[in-house]
């Protein structure tokens, strides 16, 4: 007879091993509790690069896109929120920075499939400083500098459609946790005055850059006029909110299939730890 058992420890390990990785069994969220999604860039991955979980090939995005239209969901935007609209199954999209390809790959797509999405732009996004070493010095490869940035006639464009809503993301990309109390507002208040006064329309909702935030610099946004404001804590925010200012957000990672998307829409997470 055929020795099963090495078989059955294979299957026992793989098991394990999905259900570590895939924390399928989380239970599934409320629906009534909008889903914020996180973008960075929608362009196809580069080989053997660092930051390629925030790159989403403009596929993959066309097939989500099309998986939230087949499932019935809306899009709506920060703004949808503050204002406390109620829906089933809405999702907001949010891109985070202000890459070229928001314009050329997302944009187009987006009007394809009637969807909506905010931008949380960096209002000094040409000043040639490489964003990434505010977090960590060794981040210092240039990778996300050289990807090209929204001009600002894109961003018009993109606004003035009303496909694009626009969020601040501070002016330099700054890592609040190492800027004094002066340099926080001047980061935080005063991009919302140069994107408003720039773009002529409201700029009600604000991103943590690197998702980097403490209570000293929700009080800033609160004090800067923010109606809303999202982190990178992983996870869905119950709804209405009880602190608008630290909303949790869904990552779509350009690393992860079908299944890990529809698994993080559906419980907030991908596993135990992401
Ligand atoms: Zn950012």
């Amino acid at each position: 007879m055929l020795n099963s058992w090495p078989w059955l420890a294979a299957v026992g390990i793989f098991v394990a091993w999905f259900s570590y990785r895939y924390a399928w069994w989380s239970s599934t969220v409320s629906w009534a509790y909008p889903r914020i999604l996180m973008y960075h860039m929608i362009r196809p991955p580069i080989r053997g690069a660092r930051f390629n979980s925030i790159r989403v090939s403009p596929e993959v995005f066309e097939w989500q896109l099309k998986w939230f239209t087949d499932h019935g969901f809306v899009f709506l935007t920060m703004a949808d929120l503050a204002k406390g609209v109620r829906q089933e199954r809405a999702v907001v999209l949010t891109f985070d920075d202000g890459f070229e390809d928001n314009y050329t790959a997302a944009f187009p797509l987006l009007k394809k499939y009637g969807a909506r999405a905010t931008l949380y732009l960096v209002a000094e996004r040409h000043d040639g400083r490489d964003w990434s070493t505010q977090k960590k010095a060794h981040h210092d490869t240039g990778e996300l500098l050289k990807e090209p940035k929204l001009s600002d006639e894109q961003v018009r464009e993109m606004v003035d459609s009303g496909v694009f809503e626009l969020g601040a993301h501070t002016k330099t990309h700054v890592n609040l946790s190492k800027a004094s109390g002066e340099e926080k507002r001047s980061e935080i208040i005063g991009s919302k005055k140069l994107l408003e006064e720039q773009f002529t329309v409201p700029v009600t909702s604000f991103a943590y850059p690197f998702g980097i935030w403490d209570p000293q610099d929700r009080d800033v946004v609160k004090e800067g006029g923010f109606s809303t404001a999202v982190t990178t804590d992983r996870g869905v925010t119950p709804y209405p909110y009880e602190n608008p200012l630290e909303l949790r957000r869904i990552k779509v990672s350009g690393r992860e299939g079908k299944f890990a998307f529809r698994l993080r829409l559906r419980t907030g997470r991908r596993s135990l730890w992401k």
